[in-house]
C-alpha cells in the first residue's frame, strides 16, 4: 500500500485481477505510466482470493497452472514496465475533467489520470469476517496466505469448509508443527477430491464447531473452539479465516457509465460510453460475452492499446507484433514508436 495521497498517471486500472495485471503489461508496452488499483490486499482478483492452489486448464499455453502460478507470471509480465501498484484501495468517487480524470479511493487517496480501463470483475471483494476475531487481524489473524512461508513451525488453524480452506489446510499441512481445521458443518462444501485428501492427511479436523474466543497479546497465541457446546482451548499461532467473501460492484456504478444487467457496457474497442473510461474482463458486457480469463486477456489487450492510440492520435492502437522487437536487457520490447 502506498503512502502517498496523491498519483498522476497516464493510465490508471481499476482492479488488480488477472485481466488488470495483463493490461498493466500491456499499458507499459505502450509505455504509459500506469496505477494499479484494488481494494485487495493482494493482486489476482477471484483467482487470489477463491482458487489459487486450483489448476487453470483453460489459459492458451499452459495445458495446466496453478491460480496463484499465473499470478505470479502476470506480476512478472508486468514488472520491467513498474506499474504503480494501490492494493488495499477501493476507487469510490470520479470526478470528470477536460481530457483528465480524477479518482479518490475511500482511504481518500487521489489519482489523477487521463484514460481509465476498469477490470473491476464481479467487484470489491469482501471477506467474512470471524465473529470471534476481534481487532487480531494481522496480529496472527488473515483472511489469505499469500506467503506460506510465514506459516512455516507455526500452530495454524483454519476456519471454513469451503474451497478455499481445505485447499489453504492442505497446502500449510507441511509447513505448518500443527493444523487444525474448523467448520461449523458436518460436511464440507469443498470439492470432493480436496475433501479425500484432507481426510487422508494428518490435519486436525473438527467439525460441528465454530471458534468461540481468540486470545494472545499483541498476537494470537490460544484459540477456543466449542464443538457440539463443549469448549476446547488450542495453541494457535495462526488462524486463517476463510469463509468467503461478498462482492460489491457499488461506487463504480454510479461513475455515469451505461451499464446493463449491472455490467458495463463497451464496444468493440472496449470503450465505455465515457470517452476516456474502457473496460474489460468479467465486469463488461456485451453480445456474446463469454465470462473466462482467456477472453478477459483479449478484451484487455483491445482496450488499453485503444487506450494508448485515445491518448495519442498519432499512434495506431495496434502495437505493432512484439516478438519483431528484440527485448532490453531483462525487459520486455517496448513498441510505443508505433
Ligand atoms: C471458483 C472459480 C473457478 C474459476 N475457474 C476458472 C477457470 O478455470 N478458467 C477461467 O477462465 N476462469 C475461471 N473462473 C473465472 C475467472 O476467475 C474470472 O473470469 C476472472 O477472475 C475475471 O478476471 P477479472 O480481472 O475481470 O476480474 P476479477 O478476478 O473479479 O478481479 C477484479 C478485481 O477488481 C477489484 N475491484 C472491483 N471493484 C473495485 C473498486 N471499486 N476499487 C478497487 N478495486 C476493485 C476486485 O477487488 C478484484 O480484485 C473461475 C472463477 C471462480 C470463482
Amino acid at each position: 500500500m502506498t503512502e502517498a495521497t496523491s498519483l498522476q498517471v497516464d493510465l490508471l486500472i481499476v482492479g488488480a485481477g488477472p485481466v488488470g495485471l495483463f493490461g498493466a503489461y500491456y499499458a507499459g508496452v505502450r509505455t504509459l505510466s500506469t496505477a494499479v488499483l484494488d481494494s485487495l490486499e493482494e493482486p489476482g482478483g477471484q483467482i487470489t482470493a477463491m482458487y489459487p492452489e486450483k489448476a487453470i486448464f483453460d489459459v492458451a499455453g499452459f495445458p495446466a497452472i496453478k491460480g496463484r502460478d499465473l499470478v505470479d507470471e502476470l506480476l512478472k509480465q508486468a514488472a520491467p514496465h513498474n506499474p504503480h501498484y494501490l492494493l488495499g484501495h477501493q476507487a469510490v468517487e470520479l470526478e470528470r475533467g477536460e481530457g483528465a480524470f480524477a479518482v479518490t479511493t475511500a482511504a481518500g487517496l487521489r489519482i489523477d489520470c487521463r484514460a481509465i480501463v476498469i477490470t473491476g470483475g464481479i467487484g470489491t471483494f469482501t471477506p467474512r469476517p470471524l465473529p470471534a476475531g476481534g481487532d487480531y487481524l494481522g496480529r496472527g489473524l488473515a483472511h489469505f496466505v499469500p506467503d506460506p512461508a510465514r506459516y512455516v513451525g507455526e500452530d495454524v488453524v483454519v476456519v471454513g469448509g469451503g474451497d478455499s480452506a481445505l485447499d489453504w489446510a492442505l497446502m500449510l499441512e507441511p509447513l505448518a508443527k500443527s493444523i487444525t481445521i474448523v467448520h461449523r458443518r458436518a460436511e464440507f462444501r469443498a470439492h470432493p477430491h480436496s475433501v479425500e485428501l484432507l481426510k487422508a492427511s494428518s490435519v486436525n479436523i473438527l467439525t460441528d464447531a465454530q471458534i468461540s474466543g481468540v486470545r494472545g497479546d499483541p498476537d494470537v497465541t490460544e484459540v477456543d473452539i466449542d464443538v457440539l457446546g463443549t469448549v476446547h482451548t488450542i495453541t494457535c499461532s495462526r488462524l486463517v479465516a476463510a469463509l468467503g467473501f461478498t462482492a460489491n460492484l457499488g461506487p463504480l456504478m454510479e461513475w455515469g457509465i451505461e451499464i446493463k444487467k449491472r455490467q458495463i457496457v463497451v464496444d468493440s474497442m472496449g470503450r465505455t460510453t465515457v470517452p476516456g473510461i474502457y473496460a474489460a474482463g468479467d465486469i463488461v458486457d456485451y453480445e456474446g460475452k463469454v465470462k473466462l480469463i482467456a477472453t478477459g486477456f483479449g478484451e484487455v489487450a483491445t482496450a488499453v492499446n485503444n487506450a494508448a492510440a485515445y491518448l495519442n492520435p498519432k499512434v495506431s492502437a495496434f502495437p505493432g507484433h512484439l516478438s519483431d522487437y528484440v527485448p532490453a536487457e531483462g525487459g520486455t520490447p517496448t513498441a510505443a514508436s508505433k
